[in-house]
């Protein structure tokens, strides 16, 4: 749960500049979404029990003759290729139908202009049609891979680390000045739980949320342990 700047997204990326939101297999081996909690932020995304993510699929190309946010989201173009939402529904249903893996995906939030947060790997394990009031959306389930955390013994509380909201980081990342609490470092920084998960610390709340770099984050995690 690195804080990180854009360029530094596009470097951990190997160069890409990622600008779409839902880039479906742009790695060999992993696709990338980005989510906004922006005030503004175009698109519904959620967080639901246990860290899983519900990120609302794209919608049509900006056109003169409708208005993009009232027309149904395509599956695919006029000439039948599919769109990012119909390669992460195929994806999606073959997962569903036993004939693949889950696609891995890679997720950046971004929480404020030029202020992203890199919430790792999730597995794609869902997709499907929901009527949102006025047109049919896609709705894509993420949830938390935890290939690379099984084996660390902070194993929950790293899993929590992904719980907080985005807005509960947005309002942290401002209270904190976008510096190390401890030290006022602006480089390498970390959401950390004041009173740890597992000792029945909420990740819901901005007061048991705090900014810490690489150094004091790995500090207090040897302290509680
Ligand atoms: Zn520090």
């Amino acid at each position: 749960m690195k804080v990180i700047s854009y360029p530094q997204l596009v470097m951990n990326e190997g160069g890409i500049q990622v600008q779409k939101g839902m880039n479906f297999a742009i790695k060999k081996s992993y696709s990338i979404v980005l989510m906004s909690t922006e005030k503004n932020a175009p698109y519904n995304d959620s967080m639901l029990e246990d860290g899983v993510i519900e990120y609302e699929g794209h919608d049509a190309p900006r056109n003169d003759s409708y208005n993009k946010k009232e027309v149904d989201q395509p599956i695919a173009t006029k000439t039948g290729t599919l769109t990012e939402n119909g390669k992460f529904m195929q994806a999606a249903d073959n997962f569903k139908e036993g004939k693949r893996e889950p696609a891995l995906v890679k997720v950046y939030r971004k929480i404020r202009k030029g202020v992203w947060v890199d919430m790792g790997f999730y597995d794609l394990i869902d997709g499907f049609n929901k009527f949102d009031g006025k047109r049919n959306v896609f709705k894509f389930l993420l949830k938390p891979n935890t290939n690379e955390i099984d084996e660390n013994p902070d194993y929950i509380d790293l899993l929590h680390n992904r719980q907080i909201p985005g807005e509960v980081q947005r309002e942290v990342y401002e209270r904190d000045k976008g510096e190390c609490r401890i030290c006022g470092s602006k480089d390498n920084l970390h959401f950390d739980h004041i009173l740890p998960y597992s000792k029945g610390g909420s990740s819901k709340v901005a007061t048991n949320i705090q900014l810490l770099c690489a150094r004091h984050n790995l500090q207090k995690g040897a302290k509680f342990q």
